[in-house]
């Protein structure tokens, strides 16, 4: 077994893994740093990033107490301040201790492990809501959306926690939520037919990653998946990024960056 004992899995080096296990080993296996960009304009990529990291951090704030009107007066970017603005219209203000913002939630899995960084987390008429905010300029296929790690593991690890065992997985949701799309939310409600479905097909995962010697991670097939990762002339799978607006390729910007924010 190649993977450390206290390796943690997120919803970030699964979905790499099903991507290309040759990227997951070396990312996570080897720990290779690669200098590449992963899409394309570069600068525009760049802003788009920032724009999505200071929306996070607005959220943030904004749960933490600060008020709307404080942080409205410091936004200085017409984009940001059109989706702080969609943002505000949700009117969310959950009381003390019914909430819980950027926090990690992890449980242990399969003799690892399993991690997930829920942007907003949210209880609501004996309801638990899992947010996240998705900042990327396109929305994907509902069916893609759903059927990404993400879209597995962060039910699972919220109805895995010790104090939601209780919890029918009936009473979770989940809820993708573009600040650039705020009419079409992509909304899903948990079930215990779908929690049994995603925690074999997640231990089957682990325990195949787990099993797997230096060769068995082999290169992915799929041209595609190499146009947007930073091993591309590691590889040899060519040295020009992706465009960015091959879009229906990308699941989206936040994953385009390729950062796993379930690991920090
Ligand atoms: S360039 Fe392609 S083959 Fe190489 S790690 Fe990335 S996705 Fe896998």
């Amino acid at each position: 077994m190649l993977l450390p004992d206290s390796f943690t899995f997120t919803q970030q080096n699964l979905q790499d893994y099903k991507d290309c296990a040759y990227r997951f080993y070396l990312r996570e296996i080897l720990n290779l740093e690669w200098p590449a960009v992963e899409s394309e304009p570069i600068r525009e990529q760049e802003a788009l990033m920032q724009l999505g990291t200071s929306f996070h951090l607005l959220c943030q704030q904004y749960f933490s107490g600060i008020p709307a009107e404080v942080l409205t007066a410091q936004i200085s970017q017409d984009e940001l301040a059109e989706w702080w603005q969609n943002f505000l219209k949700l009117d969310l203000h959950p009381a003390e201790g019914d909430f819980s913002v950027e926090k990690l939630n992890s449980v242990p899995f399969a003799g690892c492990r399993l991690t997930a960084k829920i942007d907003l987390l949210l209880k609501s008429d004996g309801k638990l809501v899992i947010y996240d905010w998705k900042t990327s300029q396109h929305q994907p296929k509902r069916q893609s959306l759903l059927a990404r790690m993400q879209s597995k593991v962060y039910p699972l690890v919220i109805s895995n926690l010790t104090k939601n065992k209780a919890l029918a997985p009936e009473s979770i949701e989940m809820i993708y939520w573009y600040p650039a799309f705020p009419q079409s939310p992509v909304k899903f409600t948990y079930s215990s037919t779908q929690k049994d479905t995603d925690q074999t097909e997640l231990e089957l995962l682990v325990a195949e990653i787990a099993a797997k010697d230096k060769e068995a991670f082999r290169k992915t097939e799929n041209l595609k998946s190499c146009s947007f990762c930073r091993y591309r002339s590691l590889c040899d799978r060519g040295k020009e990024a992706g465009l960015s607006d091959m879009e229906n390729d990308l699941p989206d910007s936040d994953d385009a960056f390729n950062f796993d924010f379930d690991a920090i």
